[in-house]
């Protein structure tokens, strides 16, 4: 209860007090000492949040904490113990007028005296994770952003993700490791410049997230970025708090073989998060051992996105002849028609950074 809502307490609180007063004043007198309690009660709970914050704010402005903490328990009694005589001695209407022309004159004395500490009044604000919902989970009647990332977060345990986006986002990708000599044979185009070019579209990816729906295929050789750049795109995104789920397709098909096996509480959650987060990432596709069912609940997971228009990136050596012999036509059907399909090749930056190799 904020100091506000106390007021109109004691306001509303006063009439039945004056009422009493005059037919019986005994009983006027133990509703007024009811009240008091009430408020002193309330005024201790209201006062430790905020002594503890003027606490940390006379810290740092350099105010010795003790002398301090002195000071506002001697203003808080006085004020409460004042308040509560004058409640006592005439039922409060003219404590209540009395009262709003001290609270006007504390709050002007308050603002004075955080200018003179080089504090605001928005110091005293609290400042939010996630301003969206003020760290409630919920906004506008409906489930935040914030909110679902958690529940991502707690079921996948991606704190291990986390650690890696640390390393693994465009501050610390390079184009170093890619050669302007070495040029593919069928494309033309040389291992730098597919990687402008994968670098490109994933900056559009990201900048037009909200407004397109796009996704993206990683492909060719171990060790060219392929994943790198997966994460670099995850962690714009989640900064711009979009749900993101990340699975080694292992752990995908592991995931799907659950929901569709067991049809416990986990994996129907993991199951539906898996369609309605707003990106998901599948690393690695085609590691796992692929058999009809690894291609059936592939082309359901990357279909069932396609139709909810929730993008997807998927890397995997797989060029398009193997992605359809390993899987179906129909999975290359739907790649090929809703995927932008960035090849990347050269060196295995893994080798060159184990032997600090910078290619020509
Ligand atoms: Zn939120």
């Amino acid at each position: 209860m904020d100091i506000l809502k106390l007021a109109v307490l004691c306001a509303a609180c006063l009439t039945p007090v004056a009422l009493l007063r005059k037919k019986t004043p005994e009983q006027a007198l133990l509703l007024t000492a009811a009240i008091v309690a009430v408020v002193l009660v309330q005024c201790l709970t209201v006062a430790a949040p905020l002594l503890e914050k003027l606490r940390a704010l006379f810290s740092r402005a350099g105010v010795e904490t003790a002398y301090a903490a002195v000071l506002l328990r001697i203003l808080a009694a006085a004020l409460v113990a004042r308040f509560c005589a004058d409640l006592c001695r005439d039922g409060g209407s003219q404590a209540l007028a009395e009262l709003r022309g001290r609270l006007a004159a504390y709050r002007s004395e308050k603002d004075r005296l955080l200018l003179q500490h080089g504090l605001s009044a928005d110091d005293f604000k609290p400042s939010y994770t996630c301003p969206d919902c003020r760290d409630t989970g919920y906004a506008g009647g409906k489930r935040c952003h914030c909110f679902d990332q958690a529940a991502i977060d707690l079921v996948y345990t991606q704190s291990g993700l986390k650690e890696i986006l640390k390393k693994e986002n465009f501050d610390h990708f390079s184009f170093a490791y890619y050669s302007d000599s070495d040029v593919h044979p069928v494309t033309g185009l040389s291992s730098l410049a597919a990687a402008q070019n994968a670098v490109a579209s994933c900056r559009l990816f990201i900048d037009t997230f909200a407004l397109e729906f796009r996704n993206l295929y990683f492909y060719g050789d171990t060790g060219t970025g392929k994943t790198f750049l997966s994460n670099c795109v995850a962690k714009e995104l989640m900064d711009l708090g979009y749900s993101v789920i990340y699975f080694t397709s292992f752990q995908l098909f592991d995931i799907l073989s659950r929901g569709v096996f067991r049809r416990d509480r986990d994996a129907v959650d993991a199951h539906r998060n898996l369609f309605s987060c707003d990106l998901l990432i599948i690393d690695d596709l085609g590691t796992e051992l692929t058999n009809t069912f690894t291609a059936s609940q592939l082309f359901l997971c990357i279909n069932e996105r396609i139709l909810r228009r929730k993008s997807t990136i998927i890397s995997t050596n797989l060029g398009m002849d193997r992605l359809a012999e390993l899987y179906s036509e129909r999975v290359l059907s739907r790649i090929s028609s809703s995927y932008t399909l960035l090849k990347l090749f050269g060196a295995d930056i893994r080798i060159l950074k184990r032997h600090r190799i910078q290619p020509e």
